[in-house]
């Protein structure tokens, strides 16, 4: 009986992550489309890809935060100061602190000056750069909204201009202040390049913030290599973070030749890695929202 169940466990579990790769795969080829031209900050791009997210927002039930999924802050380009959106989705546990989740879903449009290819005024996919992280994030979203974690709040923004120099993030950490208190902050940048000959994560953190540590290696799987590194982080989403005091801790699979090319594409992107990155990520947080359940494993 023990081992019927067993296999019925492991069905589930691998129907679960079937259901995640396949979503995950389908959010990253549309973001990465040619109708979303590049995502590029301020733009019709930026427009498509915000209403996209939105609708994953509310099919998978986050609510808005503060009455509204977007948060409008101005940015300059240029000369000029233009205007993009955060989208901010929440799973509200009435707790008083939050966890939050993001990765940044704009990217560099048609390139121009941002782009490492020669012909750069085609439109960039940003496959891997960045619809990879909002694809892990709204996965992670779905397991966390299903199955309760209910000892904080969970936060999930998918920032713009991270291109353009970290806007989104700076503005959602400013607006943050005085509301709810920020326990802890993973940034997913660049997730779906998982080598599948040395299959390695990489965790960037400061070492003061290195409270989870225990947590990462516990939860680590045989599946990739874990590389926890002390380094600057000001240049990812979690600086801003950081910079406030909060601990902010940034992941990814590590920086390919197609960075800021036109053949950062969706075909490219390891699909059952990043499902196995979800799990792990599900994982380290049960951990921290139940240390004692794990007191000993
Ligand atoms: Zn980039």
């Amino acid at each position: 009986m023990k081992s019927v169940l067993l296999i019925l466990l492991n069905t589930c579990c691998s129907l679960l992550f079937a259901q995640n790769n396949g979503d995950m795969k389908s959010i990253v080829y549309t973001l990465a489309s040619d109708s979303m031209h590049g995502r590029e900050a301020g733009s019709i791009g930026e427009i498509k890809a915000k209403d996209y997210i939105v609708s994953y927002y509310k099919k998978i039930g986050l609510v808005a935060y503060s009455g509204s999924y977007l948060q409008k802050f101005s940015f300059k380009k240029d000369t000029q100061t233009d205007t993009a959106m955060n989208i901010i989705g929440m799973i509200d546990n009435k707790a008083d602190s939050a966890i939050v989740i993001g990765a940044h879903y704009d990217h560099i449009g048609l390139g121009g000056e941002k782009s490492r290819s020669l012909t750069s005024s085609k439109i960039h996919p940003g496959a891997d750069d960045n619809a990879s992280g909002v694809a892990i994030m709204i996965s992670l979203a779905d397991l966390l909204k299903k199955q309760a974690n209910k000892k904080y709040n969970f936060l999930f923004v998918a920032f713009s201009a991270e291109e353009e120099g970290l806007y989104g993030s700076e503005a959602f950490v400013n607006m943050m202040k005085g509301k709810m208190k920020v326990k802890a902050m993973f940034n997913l940048v660049m997730m779906g390049r998982l080598n599948e000959q040395v299959p390695t994560l990489k965790i960037t953190r400061h070492n003061y913030d290195n409270k989870y540590d225990s947590v990462f290696i516990k939860a680590a799987t045989t599946k990739f290599q874990l590389h926890i590194t002390d380094e600057n982080i000001s240049y990812t989403d979690a600086g801003a973070f950081t910079n406030n005091g909060i601990c902010a801790l940034s992941f990814t699979t590590g920086m390919e030749d197609d960075y800021h090319k036109t053949s950062d594409t969706a075909d490219k992107i390891n699909y059952a890695g990043m499902a196995v990155i979800v799990g792990y990520l599900k994982e380290c947080i049960d951990r921290i929202c139940n240390p004692a359940r794990f007191a000993h494993s």
